[in-house]
């Protein structure tokens, strides 16, 4: 077995940006509480089965609903618990349960895990990621038979590992996969192979990782179930709507769900949870989060408890002398993390903080210079093809200009992962035509990765408008058209909240 190669004609390449995570890990003290939200990651929110003054140990089930599309959820500390109670997170109201840590680090165990993972049946095997959380990773669950997901394992038919990291800042594979874990990695795969009986599986790597590309091929050299696929990393190859159609040739039902057409796609994170779930025990407590961006003095990548404040993860490594935006994820289209005493959850894989500067600089978009970005590549920094270590691109959150008309350059266009035409949908945006025009400009078709405004050379917020324009039509009565795909449990979606 060999990878194949392919290529993405559009989307954009960040290079050698400045704040890249180091190549270390830490695993940080456990907090003195923690705050578990009962909605993460796919699904609904989950009702809390404890109550304040229980005691509970990490990894117990404090949170679950068999019946609805969801996953459980677990404590992340031994402790008390000392609240159940509604919060805002992530712009939601949701519940949370508090928890005071005694400080301690061990967990309860899976019940029916097992080493020797072969002799397990899909069932269990689906029963064991069901109850470890992770089947609400990923952004339609994994499919294990017990409502994690909208479809059941058998309605599979590929999945999509991802291991290309197309952002700003990514979290380092070799980082999560050194010491051993590369193996889990591979015996994780296996074991969604047994549980996804009829799926093909793809894994897609970034073409610049040739050693991990040829250890994971002769890892799975045994098998035929498994395609490797090596890609230059371009954003937004991490969304489900981008990275399909490259790796399947198949079209993406806008508006849908990857598992409406029967796709699963995985981060290896996802991955290496499934194998601590079914073959160590483990359930999803735990997460793998890089701190990134120029507003951390030092930038390790961390293993953090589930629900431990972000006060806590940031503390000590972030700059005192510049006021920062913290940010996760993406530092396009993540979102700004405003109250730092609010927890980490099962999707956080980076924090990223980003100096604030707002300081007006006059003729700014004049200003060529070797530290900056640009789409056109007409600043110095463009001279230095693959980068250079002496002129790392600086990354903050000024926009260096304010809005200006659009000048019809097409930047936005060329590089729009959808191929749509963001400057068109803008105009009418802008001049509030909120009618079939933005349909027959396939505005739903947008994935909102917001690489139109980054590369817009008159600063105008174009990912912005077209979202806007998204949900005027949808208040204005207009349904985001299917294609005349055929869907799998559109219901069961359209019912999660
Ligand atoms: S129009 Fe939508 S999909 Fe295209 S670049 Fe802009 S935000 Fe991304
Ligand atoms: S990139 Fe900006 S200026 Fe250029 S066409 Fe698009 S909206 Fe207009």
């Amino acid at each position: 077995m060999t990878a194949k190669h392919k290529s993405f004609s559009r989307g954009y390449a960040f290079k050698n940006f400045e704040g890249q995570p180091q190549d270390n890990f830490l695993q940080i003290n456990i907090p003195e509480k923690v705050i578990i939200p009962l909605k993460q990651g796919f699904g609904d929110e989950v009702p809390p089965i404890v109550k304040p003054g229980d005691k509970v140990a990490a990894g117990q089930i404090i949170a679950r609903d068999d019946e609805s599309v969801s996953s459980p959820v677990h404590s992340s500390v031994n402790g008390k618990v000392i609240q159940v109670e509604q919060v805002n997170y992530s712009g939601r109201e949701i519940n949370a349960v508090t928890i005071e840590s005694d400080g301690t680090d061990d967990f309860q165990k899976l019940d029916g895990f097992s080493s020797e993972w072969e002799n397990l049946s899909a069932e269990q095997i689906g029963r064991l990621i069901y109850l470890s959380g992770a089947g609400s990773l990923g952004k339609s669950g994994i499919p294990t038979g017990f409502n994690s997901s909208i479809i059941s394992p058998r309605d599979v038919e590929n999945v999509i590992i991802q291991g290309v990291g197309s952002e700003v800042h990514n979290l380092s594979l070799e980082v999560l996969l050194r010491d051993g874990h590369l193996w889990h990695f591979i015996v994780g795969l296996k074991i969604l192979k047994k549980l996804l009986t009829n799926a093909a599986f793809h894994i897609a790597l970034d073409k610049s990782a040739k050693n991990l590309i040829t250890e994971v091929t002769d890892f799975l050299a045994d098998t035929d179930s498994f395609g490797i696929y090596s890609l230059k990393p371009k954003y937004p190859l991490d969304y489900d709507e981008v990275l399909i159609p490259i790796l399947l040739d198949r079209e993406f039902p806008h508006g849908f769900s990857s598992a409406n057409i029967g796709v699963i796609v995985l981060d290896i994170q996802a991955v290496l949870h499934v194998y601590e779930a079914v073959a160590q025990g483990k359930p999803l407590i735990e997460r793998t989060i890089a701190l990134c961006g120029g507003g951390f003095r030092e930038r390790p990548h961390l293993g953090v408890r589930i629900g431990s404040p972000i006060e806590h993860v940031v503390k000590d490594r972030a700059r005192q002398d510049k006021e920062l935006r913290f940010i996760r994820n993406s530092s396009l289209t993540g979102e700004a993390l405003s109250d730092l005493s609010s927890p980490v959850d099962r999707t956080f894989n980076t924090i990223i903080a980003l100096p604030e500067d707002t300081e007006r600089e006059f003729l700014a978009f004049a200003r060529p210079g070797f530290k900056r970005d640009s789409y056109s590549r007409t600043v110095l920094s463009a001279l230095f093809k693959d980068g250079s270590d002496t002129f790392q691109k600086t990354c903050s959150t000024n926009l260096h200009g304010e809005e200006r008309p659009c000048i019809f350059c097409t930047f936005c266009e060329n590089v729009c992962p959808v191929a749509i035409i963001p400057h068109h949908l803008f105009h009418y945006v802008e001049r509030d035509v909120i009618d079939e025009t933005l349909l027959s400009l396939k505005i739903f078709n947008c994935i909102e990765c917001n690489l139109c405004s980054y590369v817009c050379p008159s600063k105008i917020s174009v990912g912005q408008y077209i979202k806007q324009g998204k949900q005027k039509l949808l208040e204005e009565g207009f349904e985001c058209p299917s294609g005349g795909f055929e869907l799998k449990a559109v219901e069961k979606l359209k019912s999660l909240k």
